[in-house]
């Protein structure tokens, strides 16, 4: 399909491709105000994690939930599934205000959303229905390594991730994507533009399947405007988003659209993952050091130690069972048993009670859920920036393929990149001036503003300079 490329058929957006993230001021402020809220929501979600993953281990929560995982069934597989289900569910449901406010109020207060709260209550569901398979398979996985092996456990959950992490990016188009939207084939919904697709990509000595390249329907649910390249070998595809193709005119798509390209002809998703990979690596064993420290000081001053139990009055005003020992723990890791039954006999009174918290199998215990995750969520906050600056380097790097790709196509890359950075930062209240600390901890990207400085002055054609990722695009 041979179609001249117009940049005519849609409003330009800024009127001249400057060379800075342009804003009105009433625009700027409302960008700046809800870019700071959506910072301030990252920070306390991370803390309220936190709070609930200490409150469920210290108020003993887990113990009980374990008990009561026991009681339903007698493998271990069933009793890890409803353990991290309820554990989960329980996590999610004290987290729901904050995910209301941040996903719901928030973007209808600013107007980016779309979507009417019945259709955000059922995402809601579904992504709790999707944590906690995912949990359950994590979870068993984890504790089945546990138990194989307390010392190396985090070497081997770290190799097993990988293949279930791939497995997660092969099935996710498939399996998750269409849960939350509807994915058309571009080539039925915009022929002509796939057909300038095809045809800027022929020119680099490059093809995707038009089968690989879909529309997705968020005007359903958002005004946001953005496309994406998800999956792995075979279910690797392009996803332009239906409030993108609305926006841009058809040069600007096809910046957009070279971008994404680049993620998918330059394998960013596995490349990314590798290097995530090595993080995690490190991650895992200051996870392991500090998981067991924290169970091991709870060993000592825990389940090993025990004194005579306090008057049957005193159990009685803490309404704690008829357990005759409690644990010695300053830190008061014993949990009040939920069992009214009273054991005699050395043997018994040394066997740690079930309905304590038993970590006398260590990190094996079902119940220690709440410290690994807290662990976990700790280190991964602090490795954020690490992660992130991965991200970006790849980001930069698809956007500089997107001129690339596109030179020699479209008549102004240069400008049309610029043109269409500025209409979506717009249209996505993106912050025009972020801390450099906000930038160093949570950009996946370069900022607007860099992107679209890099977007006006990488003209390699310009400078007689080969161009750096397709030398054979010229
Ligand atoms: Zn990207």
């Amino acid at each position: 399909m041979e179609s001249k490329v117009t940049a005519e058929q849609k409003p330009t957006g800024a009127p001249q491709a400057e060379a800075h993230y342009v804003l009105t001021p009433e625009k700027r402020a409302k960008a700046i105000a809800y870019s700071r809220a959506q910072y301030r929501l990252y920070f306390a979600a991370i803390a309220l994690s936190l709070a609930i993953y200490a409150f469920f281990w210290r108020s003993g929560f887990a113990v009980v939930l374990r008990e009561w995982a026991k009681r339903v069934s007698a493998r271990r597989f069933a009793q890890c599934a409803f353990f991290v289900c309820l554990f989960l569910t329980a996590v999610r449901v004290l987290e729901f205000p904050l995910d209301y406010y941040w996903g719901f109020l928030l973007e209808h207060h600013y107007g980016l959303s779309t979507q009417g709260f019945g259709s955000w209550i059922a995402d809601w569901a579904k992504d709790l229905g999707l944590t906690a398979v995912v949990g359950i398979i994590l979870a068993w996985v984890f504790y089945w390594l546990v138990r194989r092996s307390p010392r190396r456990w985090w070497l081997y959950f770290w190799l097993a991730s990988i293949p279930i992490t791939l497995a997660f990016i092969l099935v996710e188009p498939y399996v998750v994507e269409p849960l939350f939207y509807r994915f058309t084939p571009l080539e039925k919904t915009q022929p002509l533009l796939t057909g300038q697709i095809e045809k800027m990509l022929g020119h680099a000595g490059l093809s995707i399947p038009r089968s690989r390249i879909y529309e997705m329907d968020a005007s359903a649910k958002t005004k946001v405007v953005n496309a994406y390249v998800s999956g792995w070998g075979s279910s690797k595809r392009l996803v332009v988003w239906d409030t993108t193709l609305a926006k841009l005119n058809s040069d600007q798509t096809l910046l957009v659209v070279g971008h994404e390209a680049g993620h998918y002809v330059l394998h960013h998703i596995p490349k990314e993952f590798a290097l995530d990979e090595m993080v995690f690596l490190v991650l895992f064993y200051a996870g392991f050091v500090l998981i067991q420290r924290i169970v091991a000081a709870s060993c000592r001053s825990g389940s090993f130690t025990v004194i005579p139990s306090p008057s049957p009055s005193f159990r009685a005003k803490r309404g704690i069972s008829l357990w005759p020992f409690r644990v010695n723990s300053a830190r008061n890791l014993a949990l009040p048993s939920s069992r009214g039954v009273e054991e005699s006999g050395a043997a018994k009174l040394l066997t740690p009670r079930p309905s304590t918290l038993d970590f006398s199998t260590g990190v094996a215990d079902l119940a220690s859920l709440p410290i690994v995750l807290l662990v976990l969520t700790v280190l991964v906050f602090f490795a954020t920036p690490a992660l992130d600056g991965i991200s970006r380097y790849f980001e930069h790097q698809a956007d500089q393929f997107g001129l690339e790709v596109a030179y020699g196509v479209v008549p102004d890359p240069n400008t049309a990149d610029v043109q269409s950075f500025q209409i979506m930062a717009e249209e996505d209240l993106e912050d025009p001036d972020p801390s450099p600390f906000i930038r160093f901890w949570l950009y996946t990207h370069p900022s607007t503003d860099e992107r679209i400085r890099f977007a006006a002055t990488y003209k390699p054609w310009a400078e007689g300079k080969p161009l750096q990722l397709l030398p054979t695009a010229r």
